[in-house]
């Protein structure tokens, strides 16, 4: 990219010409090559080496908050910073950390999208439930058995002795 950036502004047009119009995003300040940005001040190009330096101060040395990809390439580039593959070696840095991993939140998404259950007429559809176990009443009673219908909402409750299937 030097070479090209070199190229355009000695004004020798190139033959590949994506590449020249790439080049007229870049910049070379002394010695480094520099992005340009529509409102944004100069990024510093980095070699490799001083990507992964970059990331590990941002991540989880003196600058380190050990935030998410996306807000760490948003520092990165804040910070004044750029190579092209930024974003990607953000998300792969972060998956990488084990203190992420270790101290994350834990997200449980469903796997499926939630659906609703439809009841066509009244007292169709009856959810059931259990609760208990309460301090005992009257004929060892101490659970109580819960059922709601989908439809009107009519709640019955029952109280019982013991749970079991003939019971229920
Ligand atoms: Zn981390």
């Amino acid at each position: 990219m030097k070479k090209a950036v070199k190229d355009r502004e000695e004004g020798k047009e190139g033959y590949d010409l994506p590449l020249s119009k790439k080049a007229s995003r870049f910049v070379i300040i002394g010695k480094d090559l520099y992005k340009r940005g529509f409102s944004t001040p100069l990024l510093k190009c980095v070699s490799k080496e001083e990507a992964d330096y970059v990331l590990q101060e941002l991540h989880q040395e003196a600058c380190g908050l050990h935030s998410g990809a996306r807000t760490m390439a948003t520092r990165v580039l804040r910070a004044g910073y750029y190579w092209p593959t930024l974003r990607t070696d953000c998300t792969n840095f972060v998956k990488k950390c084990v203190s992420c991993q270790e101290h994350g939140p834990l997200i449980h998404p469903h796997p499926h999208n939630l659906q609703s259950i439809n009841s066509p007429w009244p007292f169709a559809l009856w959810g059931m439930d259990i609760i208990g176990s309460f301090p005992q009443a009257t004929g060892q009673r101490k659970f109580l058995l819960v059922v709601v219908d989908y439809f009107t909402k009519w709640i019955e409750a029952e109280p019982l002795a013991s749970i079991t299937a003939r019971q229920v």
